[in-house]
């Protein structure tokens, strides 16, 4: 049995002296109730936490652990690298190499410029849209997430063209005033924003394929509309590729659903579990930032050597063994079939949506294509099976906005031992 008395103690001296007891809410427990197990080391797909307690691993620390916890080259390399010191603030040979190896693996791009979180990278790329286009507006979708930049914490009202409305305090309504929302895969709503502030939206944001609520799939024709509708108004368009890029396949959204975008944003799998995010375009685009251009964007800590060979040692090794997404989408379709055939037979309505190694269960019966539909999900059930998976050994997103992130490390042995655990969950649920 499961017992987290040292997890218990750390909570609570935690929530002392950090807000929340953690640096991120999502850890916090708060959608599924519960206190948050502290981890204290973790190897290929297996977390062990600091009461000794093992768990299979489906978050990935949120994607960058794509072929496990501590991969052997990621680690030897940082060991390596870390002797040099840890950061010179000045150029090195390594952002050569790495930025080379993007432009190599991703469609569509000349240049990148690395930076530290995909926060960073989404505001940077809404920074360089407007000064590209000189136009104040941009279009988010409802549920996307961009990162916490003010620009982005704005919901919808409740018609599709009021104008946004902060959803968070400390974001002012000047702010908001410029983001607008429209419901993902809902291309008329967009239409009609474009219409109501003709020549004012300079860019377009959309997560190609959706994983902030829960992992929610572009309609076919969604993402090809948008295209053209931007290519029509001349609005730039930005792949929010923080979750999907490296990780659907080397080229990401644009390679995977063959539609092309004007500015990508990376992070995640991109740092290979260091702080790095990055955004990419044209050269025509990029060229717009500072120090060839006027748009100023600027890190201390930016390229920093360490996060760069940890991401430049991980994306080599996606670039050469390309059977890697093959495999990871195999695994996710064997998960899938094995969790299709356990909750048919326990009775609970169900959905269930995948994308290459990226999947989540919804609980309802209401197929899920965006924001409103997935909540129909966000109910008292989730929250009772998240835990009933965690006293079992399974170690699920504390939220059901989230999708669930495969590892290329998970055996077969591991993906039995998860049906078989979901099994049981939704018995003891009943
Ligand atoms: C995680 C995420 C971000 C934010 O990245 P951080 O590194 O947490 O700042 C932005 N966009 C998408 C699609 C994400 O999934």
């Amino acid at each position: 049995m499961y017992q987290y008395k040292r997890s218990s103690e750390l909570f609570t001296e935690a929530n002392k002296y950090i807000p929340g007891g953690v640096n991120s809410p999502v850890r916090a427990f708060n959608s599924v109730g519960g206190t948050p197990v502290f981890i204290k080391k973790a190897k290929g797909s297996i977390l062990t936490d600091v009461d000794g307690n093992e768990y299979i691993d489906y978050i990935s620390s949120w994607g960058p652990m794509i072929l496990g916890h501590a991969y052997p080259k990621v680690i030897d390399a940082i060991k390596a690298k870390v002797e040099d010191s840890t950061s010179f603030g000045a150029p090195t040979e390594l952002e050569i190499d790495i930025a080379k190896l993007i432009v190599d693996m991703v469609p569509n791009i000349d240049k990148v410029r690395m930076v530290n979180s995909g926060t960073e990278a989404c505001m940077s790329a809404i920074r360089v849209a407007r000064g590209y286009t000189g136009r104040n507006k941009f279009i988010k979708f409802e549920g996307c997430y961009h990162g916490h930049a003010d620009s982005f914490l704005i919901k919808a009202g409740s018609g599709a063209s009021t104008f946004g409305v902060p959803n968070s305090p400390g974001v002012t309504p000047g702010t908001a005033n410029d983001t607008l929302t429209a419901k993902y895969n809902n291309i008329e709503e967009v239409k009609q924003l474009v219409t109501e502030n003709k020549g004012e939206i300079a860019a377009i944001i959309v997560e190609a394929i959706a994983g902030n609520m829960g992992c929610v799939l572009p309609k076919k024709g969604f993402l090809e509309d948008l295209r053209e509708l931007c290519d029509k108004e001349e609005i730039l368009l930005i792949f929010d590729e923080v979750m999907s890029g490296f990780r659907l396949g080397k080229g990401g959204a644009q390679e995977y659903f063959g539609v092309k975008a004007d500015l990508i944003t990376f992070g995640k799998v991109i740092g290979g579990g260091m702080p790095v995010g990055a955004y990419a375009g044209s050269s025509k685009i990029m060229d717009i930032v500072s120090p060839v251009g006027p748009v100023y964007q600027a890190g201390t800590l930016s390229g920093n050597p360490i996060a760069m060979i940890a991401g430049y040692t991980l994306l080599k090794e996606l670039n050469q063994n390309p059977q890697i997404y093959t495999e990871l989408a195999d695994k996710t379709e064997y998960l899938h079939k094995g969790l299709d055939k356990v909750f048919t037979e326990s009775g609970f309505d169900y959905k269930i949506n995948r994308c290459g190694s990226m999947i989540s269960i919804f609980f309802t019966d209401i197929d899920v294509v965006d924001f409103d539909t997935a909540a129909t999900a966000n109910n008292e059930k989730f929250p009772k099976f998240f835990h009933e998976m965690l006293k079992r050994g399974i170690y699920l997103p504390p939220s059901s906005f989230e999708s669930y992130f495969l590892s290329n490390s998970l055996t077969y042995e591991m993906l039995d031992k998860t049906i078989q655990a979901a099994k049981e969950s939704l018995e003891a649920m009943k």
